[in-house]
């Protein structure tokens, strides 16, 4: 089993629109920065590439590069996941908090939950969407997101091999 941990912070812009998770939130504001500044998924991404020790998200898309301006963060999951295969693990569940003073996630949880969910290949039981105000912190105007993962073999070369082993142990029976 593998263990990831994801960090990421974006500051809050008039006319950008929201993305937490892949879902568009209804706010006056959204995320600036990187891409579509979805903070959860960019958490996420670094999580699973994290976990397999494969780099981070800047290593793999650099915020320098024009190219990933107002990109859907959906790709750099992808890139994670694929990284994740191929080290032959699977995701076994994920949890978040995400800390922000505005908008309410509560509302909206269960359809970020589902959509990550979706995004990861797993139910959406094995996603935890926490949130939290920014008690005494001072960022009022950001939106931060912690996200863990835990990882288990998956259905990458090595399990095979370890499956293919167990049935010619049972024919030797
Ligand atoms: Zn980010």
């Amino acid at each position: 089993m593998r263990i990831g941990y994801g960090w990421d912070s974006h500051e809050f812009r008039e006319g950008v629109p929201l993305k937490i998770g892949g879902v568009a939130l209804p706010f006056s504001k959204g995320l600036f920065g990187h891409s579509d500044g979805d903070v959860l998924l960019h958490a996420l991404t670094d999580a699973l590439l994290g976990a397999v020790a494969a780099g981070d998200i800047g290593s793999y898309f650099p915020p320098s590069d024009p190219k990933w301006k107002g990109a859907d963060s959906v790709i750099f999951l992808e890139e994670a996941l694929k990284q994740v295969r191929k080290a032959g693990f699977a995701v076994a569940n994920m949890d978040s908090t995400l800390i922000l003073a505005e908008p309410k996630i509560g509302p909206h949880s269960a359809k970020i939950q589902a959509h990550v969910a979706e995004l990861l290949g797993i139910k959406p039981g094995q996603v935890g969407i926490k949130a939290k105000t920014p008690e005494g912190m001072g960022t009022d105007n950001a939106a931060i997101a912690h996200v863990a993962v835990l990882l288990e073999r998956g259905t990458g070369p090595r399990n095979r091999s370890k499956k293919k082993q167990t049935r010619s142990n049972k024919s030797k029976r």
